[in-house]
């Protein structure tokens, strides 16, 4: 058999890319496939499960809007629980910020709030000198944001696109893709440089799999795909971990209402760039932190949490500014890669022989998962703008949508 496009990988960008292909294509015969023995157990299953639009670049911030607004019709007037909750996102910096500063970021305000009964605000000098850390002086809080549950989402799309009659293959993982001149003499060493050449097929672990357009939707897998084809991947994965922490002063605060109603406290950015995402139905936060010198590229098929990492790098955060960490103690903790666009930081979505790649999500692929399939239906046809759903256009060149030369600031 041979299908009109051949989606590898079946993670949140995959689900969501064969969800708006099928729904605009609804007569083609599309397959999703993927080497885990069901969808989302790549990096949808290792993230923080968060949203936000507080992107310093443009672009990132309306993939980001509008997957949230698409995301929000789906619970509030859809009827479809998939554990989004408004809690926002509550910046710490430990020096100025100025409304001009804020102004770049849609949906966020200074806070003029006393945050002295939560936080450490004041940092001694002792810490200061040490850690080169200060008092908290200035609180910025994101209110279009919070957390939501992706293995919910995924469940979203992968019943849509199943209802909708796209195939998905399990436990089949690509070894290979096949590329072949069009018209091949059947000679040894074919393709040649002058032959016209394409994707034909992709090589599983069980078959060869025809079809005509593929979309590599593989995260940190695709440059083992593409790398023998000799096309870029234009990603590095870093490896991130998520440490579950929860103490008797956590389990007093995670359902405060904090500037909004959700009953959740805020997914909270301490200095450093140390996270703590409320995990409220275990009474715990999951901490984090996005580190960058010294965290080499290495790549492994299961990466390990280091306890090290936590104790040396998060928790002396937490030691100076969060009190409700007082004698806490990890519950659970667990690690996956981000999938980084190391030039500017946002995804990148590039149209390469009959290919369309999703590539560099850099840590937001869920919050902008419905963007991304969008503009992956769009470039499948070749168009010269991706509608999102809030009515917003990007514009899709053929490497990868117009792209500005500044670099994302709000990588957390
Ligand atoms: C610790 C951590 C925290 C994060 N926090 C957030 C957050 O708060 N918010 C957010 O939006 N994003 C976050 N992210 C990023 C987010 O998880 C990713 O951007 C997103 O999951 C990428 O989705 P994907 O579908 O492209 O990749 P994946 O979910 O990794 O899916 C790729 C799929 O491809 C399959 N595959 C790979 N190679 C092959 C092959 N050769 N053959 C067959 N199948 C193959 C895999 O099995 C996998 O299912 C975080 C990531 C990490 C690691």
């Amino acid at each position: 058999m041979n299908y009109d496009i051949i989606v590898i990988g079946a993670g949140i960008t995959g689900l969501s890319s064969a969800y708006h292909l099928k729904k605009r294509n609804p007569d083609a015969k599309i397959l999703v496939v993927d080497k885990a023995g069901t969808y989302s157990q790549g990096n949808t299953a290792k993230s923080a499960a968060a949203f936000r639009d507080f992107f310093s670049l443009r672009e990132n911030q309306i993939m980001a809007q509008a997957s949230i607004a698409f995301y929000k019709n789906l619970q509030d007037k859809q009827g479809i629980d998939i554990g989004m909750k408004f809690c926002g996102y509550l910046f710490l910096f430990d020096h100025e910020k100025d409304e001009k500063f804020v102004s770049k970021y849609p949906n966020s305000r200074i806070i003029t709030e006393d945050l002295s009964s939560i936080f450490n605000v004041n940092i001694d000098s002792e810490t200061r000198k040490i850690m080169n850390i200060d008092s908290i002086k200035t609180a910025i809080l994101d209110s279009n944001a919070g957390i939501i549950e992706p293995d919910l989402l995924s469940k979203y799309f992968f019943d849509q696109i199943t209802s909708m009659g796209v195939d998905v293959r399990f436990n089949t993982h690509v070894k290979r893709l096949g590329l072949e001149p069009d018209v091949s003499l059947d000679y040894p060493g074919e393709p040649f440089n002058w032959q016209k050449s394409s994707i034909k097929y992709i090589e599983t672990d069980r078959e060869k799999i025809y079809g005509d357009f593929f979309i590599l939707c593989t995260d940190v897998w695709t440059t083992a795909l593409l790398d023998p084809v000799g096309i870029d991947s234009h990603l590095r994965p870093k490896k991130r971990m998520i440490f579950q922490v929860t103490s008797p002063g956590i389990r007093e605060i995670i359902n405060k209402n904090i500037f909004n109603d959700s009953g959740v406290f805020p997914f909270t950015i301490f200095p450093t760039g140390v996270y703590a995402r409320p995990y409220p139905s275990a009474g715990a936060f999951w901490t984090s932190l996005a580190d960058d010198i010294n965290r080499d590229f290495s790549f492994t098929e299961h990466p390990e949490p280091e306890p090290e990492f936590y104790s040396y790098n998060i928790k002396p955060i937490f030691d100076a500014y969060f009190p409700a960490f007082q004698n806490s103690k990890i519950t659970s903790s667990w690690a996956g890669y981000y999938s980084y666009n190391t030039i500017d930081f946002m995804p990148y979505i590039f149209n390469a022989l009959n290919m369309v790649i999703v590539s560099g999500t850099t840590g937001g692929g869920i919050m902008k998962g419905d963007s991304i399939g969008r503009i992956v239906a769009a470039r499948y046809k070749n168009e010269a703008y991706t509608t999102l759903y809030n009515g917003e256009k990007i514009e899709n060149t053929y490497d990868g949508y117009y792209r500005t030369t500044k670099i994302e600031d709000m990588i957390l």
